[in-house]
């Protein structure tokens, strides 16, 4: 009977030991399994994370660029537009100096050879239109800088773009003066500022005297050199401010902001006798010509453009009718 009851114990004993084992490995089991799946998310959410990081890092990269885009295109002078560039770089990036400079500088072969200095290409579309030099900046900053760069590049290609066009549209190929267009566009903007301002203006209508004669004589490609060369006179013998345009064949005209009768009569008569003491080289023929100048002057000859247009053009054809190479004013015939 003891002996009995010693085995059963100890079936018992055994049983339930096996039974604690095979728990505590199950346990054991869980708890691995546990820990394993919490590293699995630990990794997950740490890689997650990071990803997050690079996310707002590349979202903020792209607002900066964004920023710095929006600032210099709102600029079409490509100065302006690299002040603001250098200063929107200062907030990004560490440097001590950054300039803009032409391919043609002299001093750029100096830059290329000193080590303080970054060079970044900018890159037009089949030449480069300039360098970024900039001075006293870490490594970790110069991949930051070359995507700045870029933007930056782009920004100058738009803006040499535009201003290329806007040059085509607003000079004469041959004189390089402005056009008809822009001149008259420029009128009526002076027009309204004269008479806000209670200020005269004058406007002079000039034309080559004989210059049939001459091209017949010349030829036609002599011609266009005598054309050239009164454009430069006639520029040569103006105010910044004034704005001398060619008008249509041999014809010129220039607007006189700000000048009564008498400074038009003194800047008229300068130019005619520019232009006829001038001698004008064509191939191997030095050529005289002379101008004959009409002249309108607001508020006097009137306020609207096309009323003194056609003032300064009867004003010319009387200085045609006076024998040519003279200055006659509208307002000195008034009644005619
Ligand atoms: P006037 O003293 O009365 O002004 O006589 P003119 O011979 O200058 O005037 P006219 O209007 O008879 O002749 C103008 C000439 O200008 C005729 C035309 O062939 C010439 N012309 C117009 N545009 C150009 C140009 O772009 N190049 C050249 N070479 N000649 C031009
Ligand atoms: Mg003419
Ligand atoms: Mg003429």
């Amino acid at each position: 009977m003891v002996i009995t009851m010693i085995t059963y114990v100890g079936l018992v004993a055994v049983c339930a030991r096996k039974f604690f084992v095979q728990v505590a490995l199950r346990d054991q089991e869980r708890i691995f399994k546990e820990s394993a799946l919490s590293q699995k998310l630990a990794n997950q959410k740490a890689s997650l994370d990071l990803e997050k990081t690079r996310l707002e890092n590349e979202t903020s990269q792209i607002f900066t660029l964004y920023e710095i885009m929006k600032e210099i295109t709102q600029s079409l002078s490509e100065k302006e537009a690299f002040e603001i560039f250098k200063k929107k770089l200062n907030s990004h990036i560490v440097f001590t100096e950054c300039l803009l400079v032409d391919p043609l500088c002299d001093a750029l072969g100096d830059y290329k050879k000193s080590s303080r200095h970054f060079i970044f290409t900018l890159q037009g579309q089949s030449d480069k239109i300039g360098y970024l030099v900039i001075e006293g900046v870490p490594d970790e900053y110069k991949e930051k800088l070359m995507i700045l760069g870029h933007q930056f590049a782009l920004a100058l290609r738009r803006i040499k773009l535009y201003n290329e066009i806007e040059h085509t549209a607003t000079t004469d190929d041959l004189t390089e003066l402005y056009t008809r267009r822009y001149a008259t566009e420029r009128f009526q903007e002076e027009l309204k500022r004269a008479s806000l301002r209670h200020m005269h203006l004058s406007f002079a209508m000039i034309d080559v005297d004989h210059f049939k004669i001459l091209n017949d004589q010349q030829g036609h490609l002599a011609g266009d050199q005598i054309l050239r060369e009164v454009g430069k006179l006639i520029r040569d013998n103006i105010r910044e401010i004034d704005i001398a345009a060619r008008f249509g064949g041999e014809e010129f005209c220039v607007i006189l902001p700000d000048t009564n009768h008498a400074e038009a009569s003194y800047t008229a008569e300068r130019i005619r006798q520019a232009i006829e003491r001038a001698t004008i080289t064509v191939y191997d023929a030095q050529i005289k010509v002379t101008v004959s100048l009409g002249i309108s002057t607001s508020p006097e000859d009137g306020a609207r453009m096309e009323e003194l247009i056609d003032k300064a053009d009867w004003a010319l054809y009387r200085a045609k009718h006076q024998g040519r190479n003279c200055v006659c004013f509208f307002g000195l015939y008034p009644s005619s």
